[in-house]
């Protein structure tokens, strides 16, 4: 999943920032993240960088709905996936994998009743290691 980081930024109204712009690369190669994960992978290139700096660009960056957060498993997890789809939180493996299940259902019956969906994050706990092997294989 590339995307031209600066320019999803600016589009935001958001300004572009070295800490934004390191934070978005990371979680661009897509997958789940906390913050503490965003922290030390971005410590290996700038030592200098803190963890209140990397929870302050991933506030900022969820606000203008740049990227999603959710909590499971006492941890809150980052990712850039906005459509709506299942995230599976594997217990035994302390980690998240999508799921693409039909959600249309679920927003259409909140339309019937008048809520407008902007944003749907479905959270499923499980023990990963009795999930299919395709399934593993296909999201490591
Ligand atoms: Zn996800």
């Amino acid at each position: 999943m590339e995307m031209d980081t600066a320019e999803l930024l600016r589009s935001r109204g958001l300004k572009v920032t070295p800490q934004r712009l390191a934070v978005l690369k990371i979680m661009s190669k897509g997958g789940h993240y906390s913050g503490e994960q965003i922290f030390s992978e971005l410590r290996k290139t700038e030592p200098s960088i803190s963890l209140s700096t990397v929870y302050n660009a991933l506030e900022i960056l969820q606000r203008a709905g740049v990227v999603r957060s959710f909590e499971a498993g006492g941890k809150t997890w980052y990712e850039v996936r906005l459509e709506p789809h299942v995230n599976v939180y594997c217990e035994d493996m302390d980690e998240i994998v999508d799921v693409d299940v039909d959600l249309s259902g679920v927003m259409k019956s909140l339309q019937e009743q008048g809520i407008e969906t902007k944003n749907l994050s479905v959270i499923v706990y499980a023990e990963c290691s009795k999930m299919k092997k395709e399934l593993k294989e296909a999201h490591p």
